[in-house]
């Protein structure tokens, strides 16, 4: 399976580091961009390497469709991600964590935010401890996208690493983005 690594964030200091694929940054990207007045998200699938050290998020999903969602606010549903989920299982791919937008808005985590990747990290369900959290603040046509991880109940925000180990960084492959900032 081609998969191309675009974008990576690590901590100072923090064991882990994020990296995104192409296709999972495209989802975002695109989803997040065409909900221009309410939030809209989903969830993140992948593997972990390195010991549990380096988390790749190879797909992100569409909003599923019992999700509800306002101006400034995103409840998901769960219609749909099971079954999305046991695909991917053959693969060594997991849930990994959550994604939302913030039409208008920068990409800065909220406590409501905050407080729901606390409780899905102590949810035995979802078998994650440090889910991840990406968020699309949009503008227009811009986007930009800051990753945080939940580790033993704090929230860090990762910061982007350029360019990712191992893979060149072709930005160009997103045309008319704007990437700056936080990505
Ligand atoms: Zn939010």
């Amino acid at each position: 399976m081609a998969e191309k690594i675009v974008v990576a964030f690590e901590a100072n200091g923090a064991a882990v580091e994020v990296r995104l694929t192409e296709d999972a940054l495209r989802l975002i990207r695109k989803e997040a961009l065409a909900s221009i007045d309410k939030e809209t998200g989903g969830i993140l699938i992948g593997r972990y390497e390195s010991d549990g050290n380096l988390a790749v998020v190879t797909a992100a999903t569409e909003s599923p469709g019992d999700s509800s969602s306002g101006r400034a606010w995103f409840q998901r549903g769960m219609k749909g991600l099971t079954a999305k989920l046991r695909a991917r299982w053959p693969h060594g791919e997991y849930y990994l964590g959550e994604w939302h937008s913030h039409p208008g808005g920068a990409p800065d985590p909220s406590s409501d935010d905050i407080r729901g990747m606390r409780s899905i990290s102590i949810d035995i369900s979802y078998k994650c401890p440090k889910p991840i959290m990406i968020i699309a603040g949009t503008s227009g046509t811009s986007i930009r996208i800051s990753v945080s991880v939940l580790e033993n109940g704090r929230l860090l925000r990762l910061r982007p690493r350029v360019p990712p180990t191992g893979s060149g960084t072709d930005r160009s492959i997103i045309p008319g983005s704007k990437i700056k900032g936080d990505l």
